[in-house]
């Protein structure tokens, strides 16, 4: 029986973690991240990762997707660089020449078999803590012998679904918890089970998020997540706290979004523009 504990994120609690700007910084100050995703007729997910990531407050953020993807990232965000793949419509290599202090994988990044090949080889070679989504994630699952290259401190932000494939399905709240403690306690991670009332697990401790609303259940607003601990972990906040600041604010920037927007008229596009905001 895991004896663990359960706190609720406060906003006392996420505002004490927060890194001020300072008179003096520069860009380099905020670090670079780099954002490894996207396919053919996805790279939306890439554009709205890219642009949270900057949102957050990195210095500088690369995206790295295919070749089909360069225009529409370039002319979307035009703060982020970013590197084409050699490939037209999806990953076939990730090989990029860049070193960035915080990776966030696998948005839009379709399931080709070259891209989890490609994967596969980035997860074994990486050494850094890297933020894992939608088809990086699919690809672990798929590979029972993958999660143990995780690297540790690891951020994985599973939907329901995707929590599933990892750790196969739970008769109640009580066991998912439980297995989900399992899973990050053996391979070192931090587990984000994203939906109403996201679940941050941590070793033996579970973190509960109120913000958000259900305007946020709409395409995109994961992708935004992940760009936004990926820019949190590049300017130095470690992976725990870039996981809780990130999830509290992201809700945040989604309640601060609905007062314009609606909840029917929200997209993800519009939580990220209020990012910025959530942090006053
Ligand atoms: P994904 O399924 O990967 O696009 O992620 C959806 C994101 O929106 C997660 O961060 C969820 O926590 C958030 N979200 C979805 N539905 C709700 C809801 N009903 N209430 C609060 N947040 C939600
Ligand atoms: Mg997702």
């Amino acid at each position: 029986e895991s004896k663990g504990v359960a706190e609720l994120i406060s906003k006392n609690m996420i505002r004490s973690m927060y890194q001020p700007r300072e008179k003096f910084a520069h860009k380099g100050t905020y670090g670079h991240c780099l954002l490894i995703g996207g396919s053919y007729g996805k790279i939306g997910s890439m554009i709205i990762a890219t642009e949270a990531a900057m949102r957050v407050g990195a210095g500088l953020a690369t995206s790295y997707i295919p070749e089909c993807g360069y225009t529409a990232l370039q002319t979307a965000v035009p703060t982020a660089m970013v590197v084409t793949d050699d490939n037209d419509n999806y990953i076939k290599a990730i090989d990029y020449d860049v070193e960035p202090n915080a990776i966030g994988i696998g948005m839009g990044m379709g399931t080709n078999k070259n891209t989890i090949l490609a994967f596969e080889n980035f997860l074994k070679k990486i050494e850094i803590p890297v933020v894992l989504d939608a088809d990086a994630l699919n690809s672990i699952a798929q590979h029972g012998d993958l999660a143990k290259h995780i690297p540790s401190g690891s951020i994985l932000t599973p939907h329901p679904k995707e929590l599933e494939r990892l750790v196969g399905s739970w008769k109640d709240d009580f066991e998912k918890i439980k297995k989900a403690k399992e899973y990050s306690k053996r391979y070192q991670c931090i587990l984000v089970i994203k939906g109403a009332y996201t679940l941050i697990v941590n070793d033996d401790t579970l973190y509960i998020n109120t913000t958000g609303n259900p305007g946020m259940a709409t395409g995109g607003t994961g992708d935004a997540l992940t760009g936004m601990i990926t820019g949190l972990i590049a300017q130095g906040y470690n992976s725990l706290q870039a996981t809780l600041v990130g999830v509290y604010l992201h809700g945040l920037s989604g309640d601060l979004a609905i007062q314009t927007t609606g909840y029917q008229g929200l997209l993800a596009t519009d939580v990220v523009q209020y990012i910025g905001k959530s942090f006053l």
